[in-house]
């Protein structure tokens, strides 16, 4: 089964009003793919969402960073999928690393982040990933089986059409170090595994699976040549005009 690519830029808490509107125009004059070849997503901070989607070409989709599990209500501070929804938002990030490691996120909070998404008709995109201790002590899938578990508990069979998940090595977010292609795709490979063990053989072959963790212009390549490559999540270099290269090299 051939799998459409999808590119994800991470905007992460960079950008000014201006700076924003230079990325917007940059991605507004790229000449990428259209969206029957590359799904590409951006995800600018909450406070950049609805001007973000209200001046990019719709060929790009805008998608939050983070939800809260919770609705609307009295929780300073969070976003509600609902009000995301409200606002023309339909795709949402959860659980990436800096969640789970400067916010303390926990697996059962992004289950229920998952779920609420879901169910209210987001696209989501659960983040896994070991660090590098972990890996250095052979116990990558130590990790992220039980990280799978959590996200797959959540996701109903109608739902899988709606998730992309993100593989990113902690160690590789941001640092410059890349995992090798084999290391990707071995990784890759075991999740998809898992996931036909566990889910199902139909899901196993249709979600797409992605790679982030310093992807950039001249390593995407190589890296998505791998079969259970699907993709990519990228951090630092979606803020540059790079990232119309990653997708092209993916298209
Ligand atoms: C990320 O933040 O999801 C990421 C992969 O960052 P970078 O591409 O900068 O490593």
């Amino acid at each position: 089964m051939s799998r459409k690519p999808w590119v994800g830029g991470n905007w992460k808490c960079n950008g000014t009003k201006a700076s924003v509107d230079a990325l917007i125009k940059t991605l507004n004059e790229s000449d990428v793919p259209d969206k029957t070849k590359c799904d590409v997503i951006v995800a600018p901070s909450h406070i950049f969402l609805t001007h973000v989607l209200s001046t990019i070409n719709p060929r790009f989709v805008v998608s939050a960073q983070d939800c809260n599990q919770f609705g609307n209500g009295a929780y300073t501070g969070s976003h509600s999928p609902q009000m995301l929804k409200d606002c023309g938002i339909t795709t949402v990030i959860i659980g990436h690393s800096e969640r789970r490691d400067v916010f303390r996120e926990t697996d059962e909070e992004i289950g229920q982040k998952i779920a609420l998404a879901l169910k209210e008709g987001f696209d989501v995109v659960p983040c896994i990933g070991e660090h590098l201790a972990e890996r250095q002590a052979g116990k990558t899938n130590d990790v992220l089986f039980p990280q799978m578990k959590a996200i797959a508990a959540n996701v109903k069979p109608e739902e899988w059409s709606r998730v992309v998940i993100a593989y990113e090595p902690v160690w590789a977010i941001g640092t410059g170090v890349v995992a090798t292609p084999q290391q990707a795709q071995d990784t890759q490979k075991d999740l998809r595994e898992w996931i036909a063990k566990n889910v199902s053989e139909e899901v196993a072959k249709s979600v797409r699976i992605v790679y982030g963790g310093s992807v950039n212009g001249a390593n995407s390549s190589e890296l998505s040549s791998q079969p259970d490559v699907d993709g990519f999540l990228v951090g630092g270099a979606s803020l540059k005009p790079e990232f119309a290269t990653i997708v092209k090299n993916i298209a």
